[in-house]
Protein backbone atom coordinates (compact mmCIF):
# COMPACT_ATOMS: atom_id res chain seq x y z
CA UNK A 1 0.00 0.00 0.00
CA UNK A 2 1.40 3.63 -1.13
CA UNK A 3 1.32 6.38 0.92
CA UNK A 4 -1.53 7.75 -0.58
CA UNK A 5 -3.56 5.12 -0.55
CA UNK A 6 -3.22 4.73 3.24
CA UNK A 7 -3.57 7.88 3.42
CA UNK A 8 -6.59 8.09 1.85
CA UNK A 9 -7.91 5.09 4.28
CA UNK A 10 -6.80 6.76 7.24
CA UNK A 11 -9.19 9.64 5.69
CA UNK A 12 -11.81 7.79 5.57
CA UNK A 13 -11.92 6.04 8.69
CA UNK A 14 -11.59 9.06 10.51
CA UNK A 15 -14.46 10.88 8.59
CA UNK A 16 -16.97 7.87 9.15
CA UNK A 17 -16.03 6.50 12.64
CA UNK A 18 -18.98 7.20 15.04
CA UNK A 19 -16.73 7.96 17.47
CA UNK A 20 -15.92 11.59 17.60
CA UNK A 21 -12.16 12.57 16.81
CA UNK A 22 -10.55 15.33 17.10
CA UNK A 23 -7.02 16.86 16.66
CA UNK A 24 -5.74 19.43 19.06
CA UNK A 25 -2.40 21.89 18.77
CA UNK A 26 -0.30 23.49 21.90
CA UNK A 27 1.43 26.36 22.31
CA UNK A 28 3.88 24.22 24.00
CA UNK A 29 6.55 27.30 25.04
CA UNK A 30 3.89 29.00 26.66
CA UNK A 31 2.07 26.90 29.05
CA UNK A 32 -0.90 29.30 30.28
CA UNK A 33 -1.79 28.74 25.85
CA UNK A 34 -5.13 26.67 25.99
CA UNK A 35 -4.87 23.58 23.36
CA UNK A 36 -6.52 24.85 20.01
CA UNK A 37 -8.78 22.22 17.64
CA UNK A 38 -7.65 21.92 14.08
CA UNK A 39 -9.58 19.50 13.07
CA UNK A 40 -12.65 17.24 13.59
CA UNK A 41 -14.37 14.56 12.30
CA UNK A 42 -18.10 14.87 11.69
CA UNK A 43 -19.02 13.06 14.52
CA UNK A 44 -17.46 15.77 16.36
CA UNK A 45 -18.93 18.60 14.42
CA UNK A 46 -22.04 17.22 15.47
CA UNK A 47 -21.35 17.31 19.21
CA UNK A 48 -19.34 20.57 18.69
CA UNK A 49 -21.53 23.92 19.26
CA UNK A 50 -19.97 26.01 17.32
CA UNK A 51 -21.10 24.53 14.06
CA UNK A 52 -19.46 27.16 11.77
CA UNK A 53 -16.01 27.95 13.45
CA UNK A 54 -12.75 28.93 12.13
CA UNK A 55 -10.58 26.14 13.21
CA UNK A 56 -7.62 28.41 12.99
CA UNK A 57 -8.39 29.97 16.26
CA UNK A 58 -10.85 27.97 17.82
CA UNK A 59 -10.60 26.36 21.62
CA UNK A 60 -11.58 23.06 22.57
CA UNK A 61 -13.50 24.64 25.33
CA UNK A 62 -15.27 26.88 22.94
CA UNK A 63 -15.75 23.98 20.94
CA UNK A 64 -17.35 21.88 24.15
CA UNK A 65 -17.99 24.80 26.40
CA UNK A 66 -18.45 23.12 30.04
CA UNK A 67 -17.38 19.58 28.81
CA UNK A 68 -14.70 19.66 30.83
CA UNK A 69 -12.43 22.74 33.07
CA UNK A 70 -10.57 24.31 31.32
CA UNK A 71 -7.27 24.85 33.07
CA UNK A 72 -7.39 21.64 33.58
CA UNK A 73 -7.41 20.57 30.53
CA UNK A 74 -5.10 22.71 29.33
CA UNK A 75 -2.05 21.57 32.10
CA UNK A 76 -3.07 17.49 31.06
CA UNK A 77 -2.47 18.41 27.59
CA UNK A 78 0.78 20.24 28.74
CA UNK A 79 2.01 17.42 30.40
CA UNK A 80 1.09 14.88 27.89
CA UNK A 81 2.89 16.46 25.10
CA UNK A 82 5.58 16.76 27.50
CA UNK A 83 5.70 12.98 28.15
CA UNK A 84 3.65 11.22 26.41
CA UNK A 85 0.49 8.77 27.06
CA UNK A 86 -2.96 8.87 27.33
CA UNK A 87 -5.95 10.21 29.91
CA UNK A 88 -9.36 9.24 30.64
CA UNK A 89 -10.98 12.37 31.57
CA UNK A 90 -14.18 10.80 33.08
CA UNK A 91 -17.55 11.13 31.78
CA UNK A 92 -19.81 13.82 30.42
CA UNK A 93 -23.60 13.97 30.31
CA UNK A 94 -25.06 15.96 27.51
CA UNK A 95 -28.91 15.87 26.47
CA UNK A 96 -29.76 12.38 28.61
CA UNK A 97 -26.74 11.13 26.84
CA UNK A 98 -23.24 10.26 28.29
CA UNK A 99 -19.74 10.61 26.93
CA UNK A 100 -16.27 9.19 27.84
CA UNK A 101 -13.74 11.59 26.93
CA UNK A 102 -9.84 10.33 26.18
CA UNK A 103 -6.84 13.02 25.55
CA UNK A 104 -3.73 11.37 24.01
CA UNK A 105 -0.48 12.40 22.88
CA UNK A 106 0.22 12.38 18.96
CA UNK A 107 2.91 14.33 18.36
CA UNK A 108 4.89 16.92 20.85
CA UNK A 109 2.90 19.74 20.48
CA UNK A 110 -0.24 18.00 18.87
CA UNK A 111 -2.62 15.73 21.23
CA UNK A 112 -5.81 13.92 19.89
CA UNK A 113 -9.05 13.49 21.79
CA UNK A 114 -11.71 11.07 21.57
CA UNK A 115 -15.26 11.53 22.35
CA UNK A 116 -17.36 8.13 22.66
CA UNK A 117 -21.21 7.80 23.38
CA UNK A 118 -21.14 5.24 26.34
CA UNK A 119 -24.94 5.65 27.50
CA UNK A 120 -25.53 2.21 26.30
CA UNK A 121 -22.20 0.38 28.10
CA UNK A 122 -23.73 2.41 31.49
CA UNK A 123 -27.16 1.08 31.20
CA UNK A 124 -25.84 -2.22 30.64
CA UNK A 125 -23.43 -1.74 33.58
CA UNK A 126 -26.99 -0.41 35.46
CA UNK A 127 -28.58 -3.83 34.52
CA UNK A 128 -25.55 -5.74 35.92
CA UNK A 129 -25.23 -3.49 38.82
CA UNK A 130 -28.81 -4.39 39.59
CA UNK A 131 -28.64 -8.63 38.76
CA UNK A 132 -25.31 -8.40 40.62
CA UNK A 133 -27.22 -6.87 43.74
CA UNK A 134 -30.52 -9.49 43.17
CA UNK A 135 -28.22 -12.49 43.06
CA UNK A 136 -26.40 -11.23 46.11
CA UNK A 137 -29.61 -10.84 47.30
CA UNK A 138 -30.57 -14.24 46.62
CA UNK A 139 -27.38 -15.53 48.33
CA UNK A 140 -28.25 -14.47 51.67
CA UNK A 141 -31.49 -15.97 51.49
CA UNK A 142 -30.47 -19.02 50.15
CA UNK A 143 -27.40 -18.78 52.70
CA UNK A 144 -29.89 -17.83 55.50
CA UNK A 145 -32.31 -21.14 54.58
CA UNK A 146 -29.26 -23.09 54.90
CA UNK A 147 -28.61 -22.09 57.81
CA UNK A 148 -32.20 -22.15 59.50
CA UNK A 149 -32.26 -25.70 57.77
CA UNK A 150 -29.50 -26.47 59.56
CA UNK A 151 -30.33 -25.55 62.54
CA UNK A 152 -33.75 -27.54 62.51
CA UNK A 153 -31.78 -30.45 61.16
CA UNK A 154 -29.67 -30.25 64.05
CA UNK A 155 -32.18 -29.94 66.41
CA UNK A 156 -34.22 -32.59 64.62
CA UNK A 157 -30.87 -35.01 65.39
CA UNK A 158 -30.54 -33.95 68.97
CA UNK A 159 -34.20 -34.76 69.48
CA UNK A 160 -34.00 -38.37 67.91
CA UNK A 161 -30.99 -38.86 69.98
CA UNK A 162 -32.54 -38.22 73.25
CA UNK A 163 -35.66 -39.95 71.68
CA UNK A 164 -33.82 -43.19 70.90
CA UNK A 165 -32.13 -43.56 74.52
CA UNK A 166 -35.50 -42.56 76.09
CA UNK A 167 -37.67 -45.32 74.13
CA UNK A 168 -34.90 -48.20 74.57
CA UNK A 169 -34.81 -47.09 78.31
CA UNK A 170 -38.40 -47.04 79.05
CA UNK A 171 -39.60 -49.90 76.92
CA UNK A 172 -36.90 -52.35 78.35
CA UNK A 173 -38.29 -52.17 81.78
CA UNK A 174 -41.55 -53.66 81.27
CA UNK A 175 -39.69 -56.72 79.09
CA UNK A 176 -36.99 -57.23 81.92
CA UNK A 177 -40.01 -56.84 84.21
CA UNK A 178 -41.76 -59.65 81.99
CA UNK A 179 -38.91 -61.67 81.62
CA UNK A 180 -37.98 -61.89 85.11
CA UNK A 181 -41.31 -63.11 86.16
CA UNK A 182 -41.76 -65.77 83.30
CA UNK A 183 -38.49 -66.97 84.99
CA UNK A 184 -39.26 -67.55 88.15
CA UNK A 185 -42.29 -69.68 86.65
CA UNK A 186 -40.21 -71.85 84.26
CA UNK A 187 -37.39 -72.33 87.25
CA UNK A 188 -39.57 -72.58 90.51
CA UNK A 189 -42.15 -75.95 90.31
CA UNK A 190 -42.95 -75.57 93.88
CA UNK A 191 -45.10 -72.95 93.40
CA UNK A 192 -48.36 -72.51 94.92
CA UNK A 193 -51.17 -72.08 92.14
CA UNK A 194 -52.13 -68.38 93.89
CA UNK A 195 -48.08 -67.46 93.26
CA UNK A 196 -48.51 -68.84 89.63
CA UNK A 197 -51.34 -66.58 88.88
CA UNK A 198 -49.66 -63.13 91.07
CA UNK A 199 -47.12 -63.73 88.47
CA UNK A 200 -49.12 -63.96 85.20
CA UNK A 201 -50.91 -60.82 86.69
CA UNK A 202 -47.49 -59.00 86.75
CA UNK A 203 -46.42 -60.13 83.26
CA UNK A 204 -49.75 -59.03 82.02
CA UNK A 205 -49.44 -55.81 84.11
CA UNK A 206 -46.07 -55.16 82.21
CA UNK A 207 -47.52 -56.47 78.61
CA UNK A 208 -50.74 -53.41 79.25
CA UNK A 209 -48.11 -51.19 80.18
CA UNK A 210 -45.80 -51.89 77.08
CA UNK A 211 -48.81 -51.39 74.96
CA UNK A 212 -49.54 -48.08 76.15
CA UNK A 213 -46.28 -46.57 75.74
CA UNK A 214 -45.93 -47.59 72.30
CA UNK A 215 -49.66 -46.45 71.45
CA UNK A 216 -48.44 -43.01 73.32
CA UNK A 217 -45.24 -43.25 71.54
CA UNK A 218 -47.35 -43.88 67.87
CA UNK A 219 -49.51 -40.67 68.58
CA UNK A 220 -45.93 -38.74 69.28
CA UNK A 221 -44.97 -39.56 65.76
CA UNK A 222 -47.90 -39.22 64.50
CA UNK A 223 -48.87 -35.65 66.01
CA UNK A 224 -44.35 -34.86 64.78
CA UNK A 225 -45.04 -35.83 60.97
CA UNK A 226 -49.18 -35.84 59.74
CA UNK A 227 -49.57 -33.19 57.51
CA UNK A 228 -50.95 -30.16 59.29
CA UNK A 229 -52.67 -27.41 57.14
CA UNK A 230 -53.41 -24.41 59.39
CA UNK A 231 -56.31 -22.81 59.43
CA UNK A 232 -59.22 -20.74 62.05
CA UNK A 233 -60.60 -22.54 64.99
CA UNK A 234 -62.88 -21.81 67.74
CA UNK A 235 -61.60 -22.51 70.36
CA UNK A 236 -65.36 -22.76 72.13
CA UNK A 237 -65.74 -25.73 70.14
CA UNK A 238 -62.44 -27.08 70.86
CA UNK A 239 -62.81 -27.04 74.43
CA UNK A 240 -66.42 -28.02 73.71
CA UNK A 241 -64.88 -31.01 72.24
CA UNK A 242 -62.04 -31.50 74.68
CA UNK A 243 -64.80 -31.64 77.60
CA UNK A 244 -66.99 -34.24 76.25
CA UNK A 245 -63.96 -36.11 75.95
CA UNK A 246 -62.39 -35.90 79.23
CA UNK A 247 -66.39 -37.15 80.36
CA UNK A 248 -65.87 -40.68 78.75
CA UNK A 249 -62.16 -40.94 79.64
CA UNK A 250 -62.75 -39.58 83.36
CA UNK A 251 -64.77 -42.91 84.12
CA UNK A 252 -66.83 -41.31 86.59
CA UNK A 253 -64.22 -39.77 88.55
CA UNK A 254 -65.40 -36.63 89.89
CA UNK A 255 -64.23 -32.78 88.86
CA UNK A 256 -65.86 -29.52 88.51
CA UNK A 257 -65.14 -27.41 85.33
CA UNK A 258 -65.59 -23.58 84.90
CA UNK A 259 -65.17 -22.59 80.99
CA UNK A 260 -65.20 -18.84 80.46
CA UNK A 261 -67.66 -18.06 77.48
CA UNK A 262 -66.96 -16.31 74.29
CA UNK A 263 -63.45 -17.53 73.93
CA UNK A 264 -62.42 -16.27 70.38
CA UNK A 265 -60.88 -18.35 67.04
CA UNK A 266 -57.32 -18.55 66.82
CA UNK A 267 -54.95 -20.22 63.98
CA UNK A 268 -54.94 -23.85 64.50
CA UNK A 269 -55.90 -27.08 63.59
CA UNK A 270 -59.32 -28.72 65.65
CA UNK A 271 -58.50 -32.28 66.01
CA UNK A 272 -54.58 -31.34 66.71
CA UNK A 273 -55.80 -28.31 69.03
CA UNK A 274 -58.89 -31.39 70.79
CA UNK A 275 -55.81 -33.16 71.77
CA UNK A 276 -53.89 -30.74 73.16
CA UNK A 277 -56.49 -29.21 75.37
CA UNK A 278 -57.92 -32.95 76.03
CA UNK A 279 -54.44 -33.51 77.18
CA UNK A 280 -53.60 -30.94 79.72
CA UNK A 281 -57.47 -31.21 80.96
CA UNK A 282 -56.61 -34.73 81.87
CA UNK A 283 -53.62 -34.10 83.57
CA UNK A 284 -55.55 -31.34 85.37
CA UNK A 285 -57.59 -33.90 87.11
CA UNK A 286 -55.11 -36.82 87.47
CA UNK A 287 -52.57 -35.08 89.53
CA UNK A 288 -54.53 -33.50 92.69
CA UNK A 289 -53.66 -34.84 96.19
CA UNK A 290 -56.30 -37.81 97.39
CA UNK A 291 -59.38 -36.69 98.48
CA UNK A 292 -59.59 -33.37 96.76
CA UNK A 293 -61.75 -32.65 94.01
CA UNK A 294 -60.72 -31.49 90.80
CA UNK A 295 -61.35 -28.09 89.67
CA UNK A 296 -60.17 -27.19 86.21
CA UNK A 297 -60.61 -23.34 84.91
CA UNK A 298 -60.32 -22.30 81.36
CA UNK A 299 -60.08 -18.97 80.03
CA UNK A 300 -58.28 -16.76 77.46
CA UNK A 301 -56.11 -13.84 77.57
CA UNK A 302 -55.56 -11.71 74.18
CA UNK A 303 -52.43 -9.46 73.31
CA UNK A 304 -52.33 -7.66 69.70
CA UNK A 305 -52.23 -10.89 67.63
CA UNK A 306 -51.61 -13.68 69.74
CA UNK A 307 -54.13 -15.21 72.00
CA UNK A 308 -53.70 -17.11 75.08
CA UNK A 309 -55.00 -20.48 76.57
CA UNK A 310 -54.86 -21.23 79.91
CA UNK A 311 -55.55 -24.90 81.67
CA UNK A 312 -55.46 -24.08 85.04
CA UNK A 313 -55.81 -26.77 88.26
CA UNK A 314 -56.00 -26.98 91.84
CA UNK A 315 -53.35 -29.64 91.98
CA UNK A 316 -50.19 -30.71 93.47
CA UNK A 317 -48.48 -28.33 91.63
CA UNK A 318 -44.61 -28.65 89.70
CA UNK A 319 -41.54 -27.17 91.00
CA UNK A 320 -39.60 -25.08 88.92
CA UNK A 321 -36.43 -26.94 88.76
CA UNK A 322 -39.09 -29.62 86.98
CA UNK A 323 -40.93 -27.08 85.03
CA UNK A 324 -39.02 -27.36 81.55
CA UNK A 325 -38.02 -30.94 82.05
CA UNK A 326 -41.93 -32.44 82.08
CA UNK A 327 -42.05 -31.59 78.90
CA UNK A 328 -39.90 -34.06 77.25
CA UNK A 329 -40.57 -37.82 76.30
CA UNK A 330 -41.22 -39.82 78.89
CA UNK A 331 -40.45 -37.83 82.13
CA UNK A 332 -42.17 -38.09 84.89
CA UNK A 333 -42.15 -36.85 88.34
CA UNK A 334 -44.11 -39.62 90.29
CA UNK A 335 -44.31 -42.84 90.67
CA UNK A 336 -46.86 -45.35 88.64
CA UNK A 337 -48.70 -46.25 92.43
CA UNK A 338 -48.98 -43.17 93.02
CA UNK A 339 -49.97 -41.22 89.53
CA UNK A 340 -49.78 -43.63 86.41
CA UNK A 341 -48.81 -42.58 83.31
CA UNK A 342 -46.40 -42.56 80.31
CA UNK A 343 -44.53 -39.27 80.22
CA UNK A 344 -45.53 -38.95 77.00
CA UNK A 345 -48.71 -36.50 76.90
CA UNK A 346 -46.80 -33.60 77.49
CA UNK A 347 -44.89 -34.27 74.93
CA UNK A 348 -47.09 -35.05 72.51
CA UNK A 349 -48.56 -31.24 73.45
CA UNK A 350 -45.41 -29.73 73.15
CA UNK A 351 -44.61 -31.04 69.71
CA UNK A 352 -48.30 -30.42 68.83
CA UNK A 353 -48.27 -26.59 69.79
CA UNK A 354 -45.16 -26.02 68.05
CA UNK A 355 -46.33 -27.41 64.94
CA UNK A 356 -49.56 -24.84 64.90
CA UNK A 357 -46.87 -22.02 64.98
CA UNK A 358 -47.10 -21.64 68.95
CA UNK A 359 -45.58 -21.75 72.34
CA UNK A 360 -46.38 -23.71 75.56
CA UNK A 361 -45.33 -22.64 79.09
CA UNK A 362 -46.60 -22.84 82.63
CA UNK A 363 -47.07 -21.04 85.73
CA UNK A 364 -46.69 -23.64 88.98
CA UNK A 365 -45.73 -23.87 92.62
CA UNK A 366 -45.53 -27.29 94.66
CA UNK A 367 -48.46 -27.91 96.09
CA UNK A 368 -50.50 -25.07 94.48
CA UNK A 369 -52.00 -25.92 91.27
CA UNK A 370 -50.66 -25.61 88.25
CA UNK A 371 -51.59 -22.86 85.31
CA UNK A 372 -50.75 -24.26 81.65
CA UNK A 373 -50.79 -22.14 78.44
CA UNK A 374 -50.69 -22.22 75.13
CA UNK A 375 -50.24 -18.97 73.13
CA UNK A 376 -51.35 -18.91 69.47
CA UNK A 377 -51.95 -16.69 66.33
CA UNK A 378 -55.46 -14.85 66.76
CA UNK A 379 -57.58 -14.92 63.50
CA UNK A 380 -58.15 -12.32 61.86
P1 LIG B 1 -48.08 -38.61 82.26
O1 LIG B 1 -49.31 -37.82 82.55
O2 LIG B 1 -48.35 -39.79 81.42
O3 LIG B 1 -47.28 -38.92 83.45
P2 LIG B 1 -47.18 -36.21 80.94
O4 LIG B 1 -46.16 -36.06 79.89
O5 LIG B 1 -48.56 -35.78 80.64
O6 LIG B 1 -47.12 -37.73 81.36
O7 LIG B 1 -46.66 -35.44 82.23
C1 LIG B 1 -45.32 -35.57 82.64
C2 LIG B 1 -45.23 -35.32 84.11
O8 LIG B 1 -45.47 -33.96 84.40
C3 LIG B 1 -46.25 -36.07 84.92
O9 LIG B 1 -45.83 -37.39 85.23
C4 LIG B 1 -46.35 -35.20 86.17
O10 LIG B 1 -45.32 -35.51 87.04
C5 LIG B 1 -46.15 -33.80 85.63
N1 LIG B 1 -47.44 -33.12 85.40
C6 LIG B 1 -48.06 -32.98 84.22
N2 LIG B 1 -49.19 -32.26 84.36
C7 LIG B 1 -49.28 -31.93 85.65
C8 LIG B 1 -50.21 -31.17 86.44
N3 LIG B 1 -51.28 -30.63 85.90
N4 LIG B 1 -49.96 -31.04 87.77
C9 LIG B 1 -48.86 -31.59 88.31
N5 LIG B 1 -47.96 -32.32 87.64
C10 LIG B 1 -48.15 -32.48 86.33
Amino acid sequence: MDMQQAEQLYRLMFTNMREALAILRLDVRNPDAPPQVIEMNPAAVKLCRCKSFNLQDCLVTDCFPGWFDPDRFKDHCHRLAAFGGSLELGEVCRDELFYRIRIFALTDNHIGMVISDCTRYREEEAEIADLSAKLEKEAATTDRRVAERTAQLEEINEELDSFAFSVSHDLRAPIRAMQTFAEILLDDEMQTAAERNAYLVRIKTAAQGMDRLIQDLLAYSRVSRQEITLEPVRLDQVVRDAAQQLELTAGGKAYRLEIASDLPTVIGHPTVLVQVVLNLMTNGIKFVPKGVVPLLRIWTDEKQEYCRLYVEDNGIGIAPQYQERIFKIFERLHSMDSYPGTGVGLAIVRKAVHRLGGRIGLESKEGEGSRFWIELRRAE
